[in-house]
């Protein structure tokens, strides 16, 4: 009996199951769809990178359609952070140098996620991530700190250097919007922050309550919705789904 399999293509090898439609597309579309500037300022490029490069300027070595991202994760349901490891793990994986900045007080519990960063980063398999925890992890604040407020100030103005700095593609800013919503952290300065980063950073902020600045300004977000949490039953976390 002969092998009726269709084949895709003049090799017969079928594409990969998550390979992307776009992948291989020859020519730009004409059109520029509105907020696509960043990609026009990416033309001429498609060189790839690697985690040694620092200060990408003008990056001339990113792929056409490649455009620079600001993502909130927001919402009262379970899996804003998890959503955002996850694109970290993606950006991991195609190389790029990643950042997270934990804004959390008592963030030490959250152990799963970072372990998985740290040995990811030292396999050398991808690219790199760099692991920022507030308050004693906080490893440039050289005055002995204790206001919580003065801690979160502090992680912000080393985000804001290292954007100007363009020391990540992958920039993961965990539980920012609650010092966004103290008003700890000024949300027209991140606003403007971001709106004026320079080369190619995609910059993922989570947490309940996104201030309407960053939701109106963002390219991105999503709502988590509570609909069950084993927590309304008195289960406490559980390590392997919440740390
Ligand atoms: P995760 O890190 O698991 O993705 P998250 O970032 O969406 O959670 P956070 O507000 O950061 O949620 O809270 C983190 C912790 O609080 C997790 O242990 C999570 O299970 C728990 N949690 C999240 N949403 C709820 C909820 N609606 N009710 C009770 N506990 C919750
Ligand atoms: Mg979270």
């Amino acid at each position: 009996m002969t092998d009726e399999t269709p084949t895709t293509g003049a090799t017969g090898a079928a594409p990969h199951p998550n390979a992307n439609p776009d992948e291989g597309a020859t020519a730009a579309s004409p059109t520029v769809a509105p907020g696509l500037e960043a990609a026009a300022r990416h033309a001429t490029a498609d060189l790839p990178h690697t985690p040694e490069d620092q200060g990408s300027e003008e990056a001339v070595r990113r792929k056409k359609r490649d455009v620079p991202l600001v993502a909130v994760v927001t919402g009262k349901g379970k899996g804003k952070s998890t959503s955002a490891f996850g694109m970290l793990q993606r950006s991991w994986a195609r190389g790029y140098r990643c950042g997270v900045f934990q804004f959390v007080k008592g963030g030490k519990w959250k152990v799963g996620e970072r372990k998985a960063a740290e040995a990811l980063s030292a396999s050398g398999a991808g690219g790199t991530i760099e692991w920022e925890i507030q308050g004693k992890g906080w490893t440039w604040i050289q005055k002995d700190m204790t206001e919580s407020e003065d801690i979160a100030k502090a992680g912000w103005g080393e985000v804001k250097r290292r954007i100007a700095d363009q020391r990540y593609e992958f920039l993961l800013l965990d539980e920012i919007t609650y010092p966004i919503a103290w008003g700890w952290i000024d949300v027209e300065d991140v606003v403007a922050t971001l709106a004026a980063r320079p080369g190619f950073q995609h910059v993922v902020l989570t947490g309940r309550n996104a201030h309407d600045r960053l939701i109106e300004t963002a390219d991105l977000v999503s709502e988590v919705v509570n609909v069950k949490h084993p927590m309304a039953a008195g289960i406490r976390a559980q390590q392997g789904i919440d740390w």
